[in-house]
């Protein structure tokens, strides 16, 4: 049963389910999200059927500008028409300088250059092998619950095993200490084994984890009392997502290296870029003969450069740090007024719009009973229904968490509006209160749950 399928979609999705991923169509089909978008913009998608769907997941933090942001179209159509210099590999091309310059003091600190990759992924395989040519020792830190990317070298810095899982042997040398535990992580770093602590400021997979407030600078202590670089992935919470331009700026951090990506090129183009200090710099562009000992085809491309430049023009001219600052607070307050009271719904946290709303088990018996028989086929069913409810029934697109299936993110474009995010706190609302009220709501999850066995 798809309640919204038109004979173009389903002629796409074929071609794309034979060459491309059938699994992924299935999984779409299952959840009755696969549509057809014939126009993207702002905080809002357009489908070829006529539905406007609001964007609350914004492609996991790509789309801070918002989908398709003009400048940055122009700024993309602006270079091809001037047919400059693309792929050389045989010159210096400016506008990565240009972005490079205006990346490093927007970050501050110590972080002086960067290098720029095509994804985050890239970014983390850099720092890896960055690390261990500055502090010539092998070893490789990281926290639980982290998300760092699927490359062979960023996920052997993952510990959840659904990802890890058949792609073995990962990266030796290589550590996990919990997010938030500062003895565990002294006790690792006094080895002084490890070039670098890896971690993100926020864990946005693991259930958007804000750490405890000291946590984070004094690991960057232990860090540099150890020896051991201090890294930063802000692949989610750079850019502004979080208010500021980096998280670590609401921790007063300086970072050895930075990894940026997602939504540095406005969602238009791949890139992605590793700020980090001088002194990391030299030690591996370390003579002529090493100065493109690590390098990629299209790091430093025009599209992504330029594209990188309108996007920080837009993030700055639309003062969207500020904006996430503030809508974040006024979204989690109107959140929180209005759930509260659902025994399901555990708590309500995020900074900037980086959120999670987190659910629990039911106590009241039938709801329990539901839930537990979802839960036993299945942890991330329950998630799953929500989405899909919010999808179908409100208009709204979102998703749970990679790795913590109970907590229901929350990430619109920085340029949502204040009606958008009214929209969105009355959608959570009325499938809260079903979930909370209507038997209907649990039968609906059974049913998917016996055509994903069946499957
Ligand atoms: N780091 C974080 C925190 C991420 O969320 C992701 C991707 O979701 C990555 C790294 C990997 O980025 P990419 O998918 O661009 O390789």
């Amino acid at each position: 049963m798809k309640l919204f399928e038109s004979a173009s979609s389903s002629a796409l999705e074929s071609t794309y389910a034979k060459h491309v991923n059938a699994q992924w169509v299935r999984v779409l089909d299952l959840l009755q999200m696969n549509e057809t978008y014939a126009r993207c913009e702002g905080a809002e998608l357009f489908t070829a059927g006529g539905r406007r769907i609001l964007d609350f997941l914004s492609g996991y933090c790509v789309h801070n500008i918002g989908h398709n942001h003009p400048r940055v179209v122009a700024a993309l159509k602006d270079e091809l028409d001037r047919r400059g210099p693309a792929m050389l590999q045989s010159h210096a091309p400016e506008a990565a300088g240009e972005l490079a310059a205006r990346l490093c003091a927007k970050a501050g600190g110590r972080l002086t250059n960067a290098y720029f990759g095509s994804s985050g992924s890239e970014g983390i395989e850099t720092v890896i092998k960055f690390a261990r040519a500055h502090t010539g020792r092998t070893g490789i830190l990281h926290a639980d619950g982290s998300f760092h990317g699927l490359t062979c070298g960023a996920l052997s810095l993952m510990g959840d095993p659904f990802w890890r899982d058949g792609f073995g042997p990962l990266l030796p040398d290589t550590a996990r200490v919990p997010f938030g535990n500062i003895d565990a992580l002294a006790v690792r770093l006094s080895s002084r084994r490890f070039g670098a602590f890896v971690v993100e400021p926020i864990q946005a997979e693991s259930g958007i984890s804000v750490p405890d407030r000291g946590y984070l600078r004094t690991a960057q202590a232990l860090c540099r009392r150890y020896g051991t670089l201090f890294v930063l992935d802000e692949v989610q919470t750079g850019l502004h997502r979080t208010g500021p331009f980096l998280a670590a700026h609401h921790f007063g951090l300086e970072p050895d290296m930075v990894v940026l990506a997602k939504a540095l090129s406005g969602g238009l183009v791949p890139s992605g870029a590793v700020l980090l200090s001088k002194e990391i710099y030299e030690s591996v562009y370390s003579s002529l003969s090493r100065a493109f000992v690590h390098t990629s085809t299209y790091s430093e491309n025009g599209l992504a450069m330029r594209a990188g430049l309108a996007t920080l023009d837009v993030l700055e001219d639309e003062r969207l740090g500020e904006r996430a600052a503030a809508v974040g607070e006024y979204l989690r307050t109107s959140l929180r007024e209005r759930l509260a009271g659902f025994e399901m719904v555990r708590e309500v946290r995020g900074l900037g719009l980086l959120s999670g709303i987190e659910f629990q088990a039911p106590r009241q018996f039938w709801r329990r009973a539901s839930f537990e028989s979802l839960d036993r086929i299945h942890s991330g069913v329950f998630g799953q229904m929500l989405v899909m409810r919010l999808y179908r029934q409100e208009d709204v697109l979102s998703q749970i968490c990679g790795s913590n299936f109970m907590v229901l993110k929350v990430a619109p474009p920085l340029v949502v509006s204040d009606a958008q995010v009214e929209q969105f706190v009355g959608a959570v609302s009325r499938v809260v209160e079903q979930m909370h009220s209507s038997m209907a709501f649990w039968t609906e999850a059974l049913t998917l749950v016996h055509r994903l066995v069946n499957i």
